[in-house]
Parts: C-alpha cells; structure tokens; sequence
C-alpha cells in the first residue's frame, strides 16, 4: 500500500524516476542521491512501512537476502573493498526520510568517509540491568 505524499512510495513504484538498480514486485534499489561513496545505494520496500518496526515480517526476512544479492554485485561491478549496511529509524537516528529504507554504503580503501559511533563506557551492574529489562 502506498502512501500519499511520500517521496520513498513514489519512487519505489516508478512514479519519479529513479536510478534503479534492481527491481521485482516487492522492492526497488535505487542509488541515492547525495551519496555517502560511489554505488551508495538505498532498498526501498515498494509498500509503505515508515521504519523498522512497521514493516511486515516477510520484507523483513526478503530484504537481507537482496542486501546480500546486492553486496555481490557491489563487489563484483564497484570492486568495493568494504560494505556498510545503515538502517536509521527515527528522527532521533538521523532518519530523515519516514519511508524504511536500507542504506548499502560501498567502502573503498582511504575513501575517507566515516560511518561510526563513539564508543562508551559502562559496567559489569549497568550491562546486567540491562539485559534484564531487555529479557525479563
Ligand atoms: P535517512 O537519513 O532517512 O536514513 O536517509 C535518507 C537518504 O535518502 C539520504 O541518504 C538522502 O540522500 C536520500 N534521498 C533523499 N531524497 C532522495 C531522492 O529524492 N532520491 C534519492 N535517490 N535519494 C534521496
Ligand atoms: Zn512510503
């Protein structure tokens, strides 16, 4: 089901052009416009799911599967040394665009991009009380 006034749905189902990768009748890969590396690329679900969470257990399970189906092709045609997969969900994530979609950020050797986080501290009681709440 598409959504009115959604760039993403638009897209997908090929009513703005795009420069598309892949296409069947459950997504559309296309490469992105402000790209992060040469062959930055973005899996679009052709039905509308604002994020992670909405989307339906089947996309879900297919799209890893074209994620991998892509990457070798990445490999192969953009002779990439690296991959990054980013998958942003919520404005708070740095989404910007509420249509799901999964980023494939080809990475070449001293491309001098930077996809990383800061990583932090924490202790033995903060990792065990989280686990709880996450299991409990
Ligand atoms: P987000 O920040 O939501 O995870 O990523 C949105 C991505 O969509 C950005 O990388 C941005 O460059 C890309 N983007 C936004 N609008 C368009 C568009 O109209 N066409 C294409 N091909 N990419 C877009
Ligand atoms: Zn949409």
């Amino acid at each position: 089901m598409k959504q009115d006034n959604c760039i993403f749905c638009k897209i997908a189902n090929g009513e703005i052009p795009s420069k598309t990768l892949y296409e069947d009748e459950s997504f559309r890969v296309i490469l992105d416009l402000s790209p992060a590396t040469r062959g930055h690329a973005l899996i679009l679900p052709k039905d509308h799911a604002a994020n992670l969470l909405e989307l339906p257990d089947e996309a879900a399970g297919k799209v890893l599967v074209l994620a991998k189906k892509m990457a070798i092709t990445m490999k192969e045609r953009l002779h990439c040394d690296g991959l990054n997969l980013v998958q942003n969900n919520g404005e708070t994530a740095g989404q910007t665009v509420m249509h799901f979609h999964l980023h494939m950020i080809p990475r070449y050797d001293a491309d001098g991009q930077n996809i990383n986080w800061k990583p932090g501290e924490t202790t033995q009681e903060e990792l065990v009380a989280v686990c709880e709440e996450m299991t409990k």
